[in-house]
């Protein structure tokens, strides 16, 4: 399989060049020139089967050339066989049709280690193959960057630089990524928001010369890998509530439009969804767009949901590539308008956009809320991320017939202040971490300097 830039003047890649090189040269973003489809009886037939294989019937045809299959199928039963659940992304009912998919069972208790696993074990696959050594360069509001770190730490060909924004990350989030000690792990606390980080890591994609020779890889959902391996539970929760042969629906909350993008796709792929609802906090762009066709950046808010804490959503451009009919050049238009201004979608791409996706954006205290009532009713615990996106799923479920899946994206004990401010007692760390609060930590914080970080790096960074 080939990919294409969203941008139309970078040059087509394998997988194994768009897995290294993360953001395409023209400033866009890799796609798959052309999307594998299944049929329904093929659907069908996966029914039953366990995580990990589900997984290599998804995500084979995006990595046939590149990959052999018997490197894949043991590339995927280990990353799975981590996470701490035999069903790996099991469903919990709420009530009659409406579930909850608990994508928090990996080792950072966020479902960023769904594909931050797997990216791992397939970027040292090809680097030990090529004999080549790769810098990752991320910036995280607290789950990528674990679940980043968690992922390469055991890689002997890669050195990851991760850049939270300093004192605004939680506790258990800044400790899960500080108090990995492996010699390849480098925490930087950046004196900025988390904006500021993504802005650094951009810059530094754009010029390398920093790293004298060595390259840059990407383990932010730029990078296709992360949304491929995302498209699989997509299918796994369709199965398990009847699908293919019914349609499903489902609610994910959303910051870089990756987790949802994912969604998307597994519909293009051939499996009936019948509903994608993008939840948002009150960093609401997506939810603006959608609804009201304005795409402008408004400043930053600090919510109760900090990993949906994001104003430039990057993979909304891969779903403007498809709305533009896939025209690069109309893409690259819009997105340098838009690094300045308001900008408007034509009409009729638009309309494509809400044909395809509902939105809703949900305020702090509703998030409290929500978490305060399904617990009363329930006994269940919402993280604050999950709680917006079952809000939303309530405000925009159509057809209450047809199954309404939210997608929950961390264990609520990652942000006990929500949980703690709708009067309830903060959760105990799972047995996996339950001496995180003890273990030594290693970070070093840095200004808000490009320089700074660029020097900083380029001494760490081990060479050959
Ligand atoms: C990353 C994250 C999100 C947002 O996912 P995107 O793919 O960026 O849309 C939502 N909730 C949690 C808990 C996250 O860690």
């Amino acid at each position: 399989m080939k990919y294409i830039s969203t941008r139309g003047k970078a040059p087509s890649l394998s997988f194994s060049d768009v897995l290294l090189a993360g953001m395409a040269e023209d400033g866009g973003l890799y796609v798959p020139e052309q999307l594998p489809v299944f049929s329904q009886a093929e659907i069908a037939s996966w029914s039953g089967l366990p995580y990990a294989e589900l997984a290599f019937k998804v995500i084979q045809p995006f990595v046939e050339g590149c990959i052999s299959d018997a490197d894949l199928k043991q590339m995927v039963d280990e990353t799975y066989a981590v996470f701490d659940h035999s069903g790996v992304a099991p469903l919990v009912q709420l009530e009659q049709n409406e579930w909850i998919l608990e994508l928090f069972h990996g080792p950072t208790l966020a479902f960023k280690d769904f594909a931050l696993q797997l990216l791992g074990r397939l970027m040292d696959h090809v680097l030990a193959e090529r004999g080549e050594r790769l810098v990752i360069m991320g910036a995280t509001s607290g789950d990528t960057g674990s679940a980043a770190i968690e992922g390469c730490r055991h890689s002997e060909h890669l050195d990851i630089f991760i850049m939270h924004p300093y004192n605004r990350v939680s506790e258990v989030q800044r400790r899960q990524m500080t108090s990995i000690l492996a010699d390849n792990v480098f925490n930087i606390a950046l004196e900025g928001n988390f904006d500021d980080c993504q802005e650094m890591v951009k810059d530094s994609f754009a010029d390398q010369s920093f790293l004298k020779g060595m390259k840059l890889g990407a383990v932010n959902s730029i990078n296709w890998a992360r949304i491929m391996a995302q498209i699989v539970y997509y299918f796994s929760a369709s199965l398990a509530v009847g699908g293919p042969h019914r349609p499903v629906s489902f609610s994910v909350p959303t910051g870089n439009f990756g987790d949802i993008f994912a969604g998307y796709l597994a519909k293009q792929m051939g499996l009936p969804i019948e509903q994608l609802v993008v939840a948002t906090n009150r960093n609401d762009i997506l939810h603006r767009v959608i609804s009201g066709n304005d795409m402008s950046k408004g400043a930053l808010e600090h919510t109760l949901s900090p990993s949906m804490d994001i104003m430039v959503s990057s993979n909304f451009e891969r779903l403007l590539f498809d709305v533009y009919g896939r025209d690069g050049a109309a893409v690259a238009d819009l997105m340098q308008r838009f690094k300045t201004e308001a900008v408007q979608l034509e009409p009729a791409r638009w309309d494509s956009v809400r044909a395809l996706f509902d939105s809703y954006a949900v305020d702090d205290a509703t998030t409290c809320e929500v978490i305060r009532q399904v617990h009363a009713e329930t006994g269940y615990l919402l993280d604050p991320h999950t709680a917006i996106g079952l809000k939303a799923a309530r405000e925009c479920w159509k057809n209450r017939s047809v199954p309404m899946i939210t997608l929950a994206t961390a264990h609520p004990v990652k942000f006990p202040e929500p949980v703690v401010k709708a009067g309830l007692e903060a959760p105990q760390l799972p047995a996996r971490l339950s001496d995180l609060m003890e273990r030594e930590e290693r970070f070093s914080v840095l200004p808000k300097s490009l320089a700074e970080v660029h020097a900083y790096i380029a001494s760490h960074v081990h060479r050959d």
